[in-house]
C-alpha cells in the first residue's frame, strides 16, 4: 500500500461512514415527525397525544444535534490527520521534552485529547443547557458542570497518564510481540476498572444512599432470593441532581456486585413495578450477558492489537494520515482516531447481538414477576424519558441496543395472555 492510496481509503472510508448516517438519521427524522400526531394503537391508551408530540420533537432535536455533533469530529478528525494538526501538535510537544521519549509521548497524547475535548465542549454545553433544558430534563447547573468536568480532567490525569506511560513503556520494551502484551494489559485494566468503578470512582460524582427498609425492599429480597442472587448492596442514586431521566442499573461483578436505583426511578414507578425492571436485569446476569460482551470484545480486541502491530511497522499508515514522524504514541494516536472510521459496518451486528440480549432478559423477567408489571413499566419510562414510539425501522436496526418498544411490548404482551 503506498501512502496516497491509504489517504484515498481512509477519506472514502469516513465519507461513505457520513453519507450514510446522515442518510439514516434523515430517515429517521422523516419517520418520527410522520408519526408526529398519532399515537401507536398499542399505547393509545397510556400515553396522551401531548406526550408523544414531545417524543417526536425530543427524538428530532437530538439526532440533528448528533448531526452536527458527527460534522464536527469529522472536521476534527480531517484537521489531525490530512490537515496536519497531529504533525504540528507532535513538534510543539518535542519542545517540551526530548524527541521520542516517554515524556513527549505523553504530552503529545494529552495535547490531542485535550483539543478534542475543546471541540466538543460547545457541543456538551448545548446538549445539557439547551437541548436538555428545553425538554424539561436538565437538572444540571453550571457549577455541578464544571465540578464535573473539573473531576473528569484529574480523574483522566490521575489514571489516564500513568495507564499510558504503560502501553508506551510497553511497546518500546517489549519486542516485536509488544501489542499481545499491549492487549493484556488493556484487558486487565477494563475488568479492574468494572471492579472499583462501583466503589471509587462513581462516588465522586454522586451520592449512593442504601435503599432504606420498606415494602420495596422486601420486595426485591423476596425476588433476590426466588432468582438466587446475592449481591452487596442495595443503593439509590441522587441521579435527580444531573437528569430527570430515570435509570436502575447494575455495576461490579463477583463480590462488589450491586444494584444502584436512580431517585428518579424510585419516584415514577410502582414497588410491583421496579421488582419487574429489576427481575430484567437479574436477566442479563442470568445469562451472563456482561461476560458474553466481555469475551466477544476481549476477542475482537485481540485482532485489533495485532493489526496495530502490523500498521505500527508501514510507513505508509502514518505518512497516509498525516505524520511524518513515527513512534509509540503516533501509532496509538492514530489508530485510536483512524480505526472508528473503519469498523462502522460492525455498529448493526453489535446493537443486533444486544437486543437479542434484551429479548432474553425480559423473556427471565416476565418468568420471575408478573409481564404486565414490567410492560407499564416499560410505557411510563419511555413516556417520561420522551423515547419515541415509532423509530424508522432501518435506523433502529443499526444504532438501537434495545428492540422497538412497540415489539418488545408484544411480546411481554404475548406471555400475559
Ligand atoms: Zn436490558
Amino acid at each position: 500500500m503506498t501512502s496516497s492510496s491509504f489517504t484515498a481509503l481512509f477519506l472514502a472510508a469516513l465519507g461513505a461512514g457520513l453519507l450514510v448516517r446522515i442518510w439514516l438519521a434523515r430517515r429517521h427524522v422523516n419517520h418520527v415527525l410522520a408519526h408526529r400526531e398519532t399515537v401507536p394503537a398499542a399505547f393509545a391508551v397510556s400515553i396522551s397525544a401531548d406526550a408523544h408530540r414531545k417524543a417526536a420533537d425530543y427524538t428530532v432535536a437530538r439526532v440533528r444535534l448528533g448531526i452536527v455533533d458527527l460534522l464536527v469530529s469529522a472536521a476534527l478528525l480531517l484537521l489531525f490527520t490530512v490537515g496536519g494538526g497531529l504533525q504540528l501538535l507532535h513538534a510543539t510537544a518535542a519542545r517540551f521534552a526530548d524527541a521520542g521519549s516517554l515524556g513527549h509521548g505523553l504530552i503529545f497524547i494529552s495535547a490531542v485529547a485535550s483539543v478534542s475535548w475543546l471541540a466538543d465542549l460547545p457541543l456538551a454545553i448545548y446538549r445539557s443547557f439547551g437541548l436538555e433544558a428545553r425538554f424539561g430534563f436538565n437538572r444540571l447547573t453550571p457549577a455541578l458542570f464544571v465540578a464535573d468536568t473539573v473531576k473528569g480532567v484529574a480523574l483522566a490525569a490521575v489514571i489516564g497518564l500513568p495507564l499510558m506511560a504503560c502501553v508506551l513503556w510497553l511497546m518500546d520494551a517489549m519486542g516485536a510481540l509488544w501489542w499481545l502484551y499491549v492487549w493484556a494489559f488493556w484487558l486487565v485494566f477494563n475488568l479492574l476498572v468494572l471492579l472499583v468503578y462501583p466503589t471509587f470512582i462513581a462516588p465522586l460524582f454522586n451520592k449512593f444512599k442504601p435503599l432504606e427498609d420498606g415494602p420495596l425492599k422486601t420486595r426485591i429480597e423476596g425476588l433476590m432470593r426466588r432468582c438466587g442472587f446475592r449481591l452487596s448492596g442495595l443503593y439509590v442514586m441522587d441521579g435527580s441532581r444531573r437528569s430527570a431521566h430515570g435509570n436502575a442499573y447494575f455495576t461490579g461483578f463477583g463480590a462488589a456486585k450491586r444494584i444502584v436505583f436512580f431517585d428518579t426511578l424510585l419516584d415514577k414507578l410502582a414497588p410491583a413495578e421496579v421488582e419487574a425492571v429489576l427481575a430484567h436485569e437479574l436477566g442479563h446476569y442470568h445469562h451472563h450477558h456482561l461476560w458474553k460482551r466481555l469475551a466477544v470484545i476481549g476477542a475482537g480486541s485481540l485482532a485489533f492489537f495485532a493489526l496495530l502491530g502490523h500498521l505500527a511497522e508501514q510507513d505508509w499508515f502514518f505518512n497516509g494520515l498525516g505524520m511524518t514522524s513515527t513512534g509509540t504514541a503516533p501509532t496509538l494516536v492514530l489508530f485510536a482516531l483512524a480505526l472508528p472510521v473503519f469498523t462502522f459496518p460492525l455498529t448493526p451486528l453489535m446493537s443486533m447481538w444486544s437486543r437479542t440480549h434484551e429479548f432474553e432478559a425480559d423473556a427471565y423477567a416476565a418468568r420471575q414477576a408478573p409481564a404486565a408489571e414490567l410492560v407499564s413499566a416499560l410505557v411510563k419510562l419511555y413516556r417520561d424519558n420522551a423515547s419515541t414510539l415509532t423509530p424508522d425501522p432501518l435506523y433502529s436496526s443499526v444504532y438501537d441496543s434495545h428492540p422497538p418498544a412497540a415489539v418488545r411490548i408484544a411480546r411481554l404482551q404475548a406471555r400475559t395472555q
